[in-house]
């Protein structure tokens, strides 16, 4: 029987044993997925089956099949109480036998504040193992870029609070930085000093990130920052702010608003006047167009990496426009609360990533997405609706039994579930997953949506997808028209009645022709177009004029940073950050609204 060395789930590998290693140990984890499943699950159990949590299900005992029996599946604010107590001075030992030493504030919140996930010591080797494996993915396909060159990543930090223990909460990324195994290799293989990345305003964070990723331009092999949308947003600051950038190449002088301690010291070691360096990336900058200009920039960069799946999808054509076909890598599906699964074809398009788990990382369990019977036969008649617009997750899945990894079924819905060496066990991630495929015996996922999120007027139900997927189609109107959409959000307007959907789209003009005018036509059309590509229950409710038409608010150009700002602003890390689908936040509906520059609505009601 496959025996998991304790190396393959729980060692320091340094970051230059990638390679054969690392491929060889994600074919023996694959293959074996279900024996290092079962010893993951022993190993978890085993050490934790005296905490008070364990016990009050187990009794004490470790078996499997009486954890599956008796421990419920749960979600945060099942196992709140106990973070709780563990924050205001209580051993960890009432949840998990190791000690906890941080917590990692997770995206998502309970009841307005960051979930606190327990992070015990373990978990840096456990992240070694995960970026040995993804390390020899990547090298496999792009060959050593760590001996090419470094790497020009745009990493930042979020405050951390200190809990009443005295344990400090702070984003899992935040937690990677302050890792030394991470700052003794950042100098080597990173552009970015590690007092940039440290600095806490966000401005002048990017900015010296930028420059020292100027200075560094015939260095960097790879681009990159955790989510596809901190990149757009990297792209548009240098649009706001190349000639600074350039002077302050030129000169060797660093702006006077940069009046961060560190990041002053850090460039001050790097900078020195360079007017030919200047010349080069003024005439790149100054071209009308700004396609490709990432390529043009980092000319021997040789990928782009980021995460483009879920709700970063959205930022894809922006990307693709300005990278001159540098491939977009989204490598990774992690969360707080465990990593797992690595995107085994880097070179696949965002649309057709999937990720591989690995079964050394965390027990997993998948609820299988139940779909409404009543949506099933709609989708038989009106074959129009594509299977993920039916999904129905049960809030409480009571009567669902959860699935092993290896059991999960191709084409199916499951809700993440995790049982981790941390003190979580059979808790519900909130993530919905689509499997494609499996390698060796390893299942693959498509990441498909965050559970819950949901627009609604009525008896309507759009998720995330949904939504995404009527954008998409869309603004495929404004493609061939030159426009491109870097943003959108939406909200369900309830103010009259009846009430409706409304989006707000940021977009921009490919060339860069401030004469260039929207047809208003077109962005009625558009809204329409969308109105045609959600769901059933949403036309029968339009149709029934139980729901308003549509409408899309253009706004102006920098709008969605301003929402990025004001949520960094209330606590979010923008390493972490998401623009949400769906505005919920009267504040953030305000940032909106003062910068709408049109509104259109749809003029008929979907077939
Ligand atoms: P956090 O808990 O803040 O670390 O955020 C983790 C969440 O980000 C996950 O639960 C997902 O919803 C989302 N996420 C992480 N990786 C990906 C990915 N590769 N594709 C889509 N969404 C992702």
């Amino acid at each position: 029987m496959f025996c998991l060395p304790a190396k393959y789930y729980c060692y320091p590998m340094a970051t230059n044993e990638y390679g054969a290693d690392g491929l060889k140990m994600m074919e023996e984890l694959t293959i074996n997925a279900h024996q290092v499943q079962e010893q993951v699950l022993g190993e978890i159990l085993e050490r934790n089956a005296e905490t008070e949590y364990l016990k009050g299900f187990l009794n004490g005992q470790t078996g499997k099949q009486l954890f599956k029996n008796n421990v419920p599946v749960v979600s945060y604010e099942d196992i709140k109480p106990y973070v709780d107590r563990i924050a205001n001075g209580e051993p960890s030992d009432i949840l998990l036998a190791e000690p906890v030493i941080e917590f990692h504030q997770s995206s998502g919140t309970s009841g307005g504040q960051p979930k606190l996930i327990p992070a015990t010591a373990e978990i840096s080797k456990k992240r070694a193992v995960f970026h040995t494996l993804l390390g020899s993915v990547l090298d496999k396909h792009f060959g050593d870029l760590n001996r090419a060159g470094k790497r020009m990543e745009l990493l930042f930090v979020k405050p951390e609070i200190e809990t009443p223990s005295g344990l400090k909460a702070r984003s899992v990324t935040t937690s990677v930085f302050k890792d030394n195994g991470f700052r003794n290799i950042l100098p080597v293989l990173y552009t970015s000093p590690i007092e940039t990345i440290f600095c806490l305003d966000i401005n002048q964070s990017m900015y010296c990130q930028l420059l020292v990723g100027l200075i560094q331009r015939d260095d960097v092999v790879r681009i990159g920052s955790i989510f596809a949308s901190t990149l757009v947003r990297a792209i548009k600051f240098i649009e706001d702010h190349w000639k600074e950038l350039c002077s302050n190449i030129k000169t060797g002088y660093l702006s006077h608003w940069i009046t961060d301690s560190g990041c002053k010291n850090a460039l001050s070691l790097i900078m020195k006047p360079d007017p030919e360096l200047a010349d080069s990336i003024e005439n790149i900058c100054g071209c009308r167009s700004w396609e490709g200009i990432i390529r043009k920039l980092w000319p021997k960069a040789k990928y782009i990496g980021a995460v483009t799946t879920g709700v970063m999808r959205q930022y894809t054509t922006a990307l693709d426009f300005y990278s001159g076909g540098l491939p977009l890598v989204s490598s990774v599906y992690a969360c707080s609360e465990a990593f797992c699964g690595i995107n085994l074809e880097p070179l696949d398009k965002p649309a057709d990533v999937s990720y591989t788990f690995l079964p050394n990382m965390a027990y997993f369990e998948f609820l299988p997405v139940k779909k409404d019977p009543v949506l099933m036969t709609q989708e038989v008649q009106f074959n129009s609706v594509p299977k993920q617009e039916s999904i129905e997750t049960k809030s409480n899945n009571d009567d669902v039994e959860p699935v092993d990894l290896v059991n999960v079924k191709l084409g199916q819905f499951y809700v993440l579930v995790v049982t981790t060496f941390t003190g979580l066990y059979r808790y519900r991630v909130g993530d919905i997953l689509m499997v494609t495929g499996f390698h060796n015996n390893t299942p693959q996922f498509q990441f498909v949506e965050r559970e819950n999120v949901i627009l609604s007027i009525d008896a309507d139900k759009t998720s995330e997808a949904d939504l995404l997927k009527a954008v998409i189609e869309a603004k495929t109107l404004l493609d061939p028209l030159g426009f491109i959409l870097t943003g959108y959000t939406s909200y369900g307007d309830m103010s009259s009645t009846p009430g409706h959907y409304v989006l707000f789209w940021e977009l921009k003009v490919k060339e860069d022709n401030d004469n260039k005018e929207l047809d208003p036509k077109m962005m009625v059309e558009c809204c329409s177009r969308m109105e045609e590509s959600l769901d059933y229950t949403y036309k029968i409710y339009r149709k029934q004029n139980a729901i308003a038409p549509l409408e899309i608010r253009v706004v102006k150009q920098g709008t969605f940073d301003a929402l990025t700002d004001y949520y960094v602003s209330q606590g979010a890390s923008l390493n972490q950050y998401k623009s949400p689908s769906c505005i919920k936040s009267k504040e953030a509906l305000k940032i909106l609204d003062s910068r709408v520059i049109g509104k259109f609505f749809s003029s008929k009601t979907p077939l």
